[in-house]
């Protein structure tokens, strides 16, 4: 695995945890994101393709 995948932390409030982690080898298709696009490189205005989690609240895996 990649040891700068960053998971999502989900959304203050909701019901369950998202779990979702960014892969730099698959991007983000359902953004636009190409395959191959580090995190860093995300858009500031991406969020998370599964519960709309803003960049910003990204956290990397300890
Ligand atoms: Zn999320």
């Amino acid at each position: 695995m990649y040891d700068d995948a960053p998971g999502c932390d989900g959304s203050p409030g909701a019901s369950r945890p998202c779990d979702y982690v960014y892969d730099p080898a698959q991007g983000d298709p359902h953004n636009g994101i190409d395959p191959g696009t580090a995190f860093e490189d995300l858009p500031e205005d991406w969020i998370c393709p599964v519960c709309g989690e803003p960049k910003s609240e990204f956290k990397k895996e300890a």
